[in-house]
């Protein structure tokens, strides 16, 4: 079964909803593979410069917010970075507000988080960085609504894609083709496309067809990390809510293996995530064996969530792997009109809260792209460039604490990198004005340069209390000290290294 680009009555609906002015021009039809986060800001910035957007999405989506196989991220604690909200609300206007509106609250990121870095506490004060917690589940019904509700725009679901179709020279992707979930027979439909954005996540299979097409595969670069997350989500009463609206547990391998995160995302409920090494973490039946992990951690907001609160979800426990990284900037030959968003291009070890960010940054970056282009031809390529220079440095910043799971010498901007983060991390607790700056580079809304002046103005001069940290850390209360970082050496050395596939 073949389902053409340009379906002629699609096509007059289509223009009957275009806004006044918004010309037909040479775009066509564009899919959308995955509607995560990143394929719903994708289809967002498509819409009404392309005459249709197709997203094809295996799940089948709920009209609100629910839980679904294809995101079990939503299961787990998600933050957005400033830069990233700051995206969203230009793609989406109102979106923080209707999110508030159903009880994600919003705050200033000094004031609102309790954050135990590896050498000391936070400052808790305002930073000027208007952040908000929620739900990765409320958040991506609010936005798919939004992409429904978009002329043009169909949100196709239960439906697998599980092939790409490119022209006969194999320079141009041309289509898709799937099958419907509901289909017994999986019926082969082929869906012809001027445009194809595959967003669909850690999980997508583009290397596979691109092979099975007989072209190059992208190299993948991937650090891994052991870091597992278990999280469940506790009801408070009014009287029992905490003085912080996000509690973070930051991990610094090899010393600190452990840490946590737990969100508001409404006026009762936390969800809490409890992070470590597989073989640390109590199996998630295990009530009892997880408070008691969660007492060995440095902050104590974990455990008393738990021990005060009522549990309103079971224990999900996910294994995310690290970052990784497929270069298909660097793809050659490659085809045109294919695009790689999200997670499918680029994936970090969550702990440092950036994929949605990127993918936002990588949806503005293809809305400019798409503003001065006069079709869909060449666009692809203008991308990948680009859009592996938003993922660099992210890319850096995870790598370079997460080198700390390896033994691999570490290469020299890694070293440089990690060493820099270093000396800012043992100085944050002390010093309220750096820890402004740096939260500013770690919302993405500063650049990291802004972290020089300060560190050049006292080089290497610790604080009093950061000196004490230094003599302290790791804490042994954490379960973090020696007897741990000398079973953290051995299993480093049972480890896979990092490396280049
Ligand atoms: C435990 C955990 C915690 C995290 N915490 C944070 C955080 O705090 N802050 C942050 O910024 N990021 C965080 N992240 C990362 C963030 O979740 C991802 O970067 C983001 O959700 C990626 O979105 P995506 O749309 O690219 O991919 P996905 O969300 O994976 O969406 C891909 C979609 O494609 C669909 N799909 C896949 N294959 C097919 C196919 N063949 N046909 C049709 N549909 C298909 C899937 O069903 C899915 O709906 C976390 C990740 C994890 C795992």
């Amino acid at each position: 079964m073949t389902e053409p680009a340009r379906d002629s009555r699609a096509e007059r609906a289509a223009d009957s909803r275009r806004p006044p002015g918004a010309s037909r021009g040479p775009w066509g039809h564009a899919v959308v593979i995955g509607a995560g986060f990143t394929g719903l800001l994708t289809a967002r910035v498509l819409a009404g410069r392309f005459d249709r957007v197709t997203v094809l999405e295996r799940d089948d989506l709920p009209s609100g917010a629910a839980h679904r196989s294809g995101l079990p991220q939503a299961r787990h604690p998600h933050g957005m970075l400033a830069r990233g909200a700051r995206i969203v609300e230009d793609l989406f206007p109102g979106v923080r507000a209707e999110l508030a509106a159903q009880g994600a609250p919003v705050f200033d990121f000094g004031a609102g988080f309790a954050t135990r870095l590896p050498y000391g506490w936070a400052p808790r004060r305002p930073v000027g960085i208007e952040a908000q917690s929620f739900d990765l589940a409320d958040l991506e019904a609010v936005l798919r609504a939004r992409v429904r509700a978009l002329r043009g725009v169909r949100v196709r679901d239960g439906f697998v894609v599980e092939g790409l179709r490119l022209s006969a020279d194999r320079r141009r992707a041309v289509g898709v083709t799937g099958h419907r979930r509901a289909d017994p027979g999986h019926t082969p439909v082929r869906i012809e496309a001027d445009l194809i954005v595959d967003a669909a996540g850690r999980r997508s299979r583009l290397p596979g067809w691109l092979a099975a097409a007989g072209l190059p595969v992208p190299r993948r670069l991937k650090v891994p990390s052991p870091l597992v997350y278990s999280s469940r989500m506790y009801e408070l009463t009014g009287d029992q809510a905490p003085d912080w609206l996000v509690a973070f547990e930051m991990t610094l391998p090899p010393s600190v293996d452990r840490g946590g995160a737990a969100v508001t995302v409404d006026g009762t409920r936390r969800l809490i995530s409890l992070v470590a090494p597989a073989e640390e973490l109590p199996p998630p039946r295990d009530d009892e064996a997880l408070l008691r992990f969660a007492a060995t951690l440095r902050s104590p907001h974990f455990a008393e969530v738990m021990a005060r609160g009522r549990p309103v979800s079971p224990v999900y426990r996910s294994v995310v792997g690290g970052n990784n990284w497929l270069r298909y900037d660097r793809l050659r030959p490659r085809p045109d009109r294919l695009l790689v968003a999200g997670d499918a291009f680029c994936a970090f070890n969550p702990v440092y809260g950036q994929g949605l960010t990127v993918a936002a940054l990588q949806a503005r970056l293809l809305a400019r792209l798409l503003a001065t282009a006069g079709g869909p031809g060449g666009l692809a390529h203008r991308f990948r460039r680009r859009a592996a220079r938003i993922a660099l440095v992210p890319w850096l910043t995870a790598t370079a604490a997460d080198g700390g799971w390896s033994t691999e010498p570490a290469s020299r901007p890694a070293r440089m990198m990690r060493g820099l983060l270093d000396v800012v991390l043992r100085r944050l607790p002390d010093e309220p004005e750096l820890y402004a700056r740096f939260a500013r580079v770690q919302n993405m809304v500063a650049s990291p340069a802004v972290l020089l002046r300060p560190l050049l103005a006292r080089p290497g001069r610790p604080g009093r209390r950061t000196e004490r940290a230094a003599r302290t850390a790791p804490d042994p209360r954490s379960g973090n000290g020696s007897d741990r970082c000398a079973r953290h050496r051995r299993r480093r050395r049972t480890r896979r290294p990092a490396r280049e596939q």
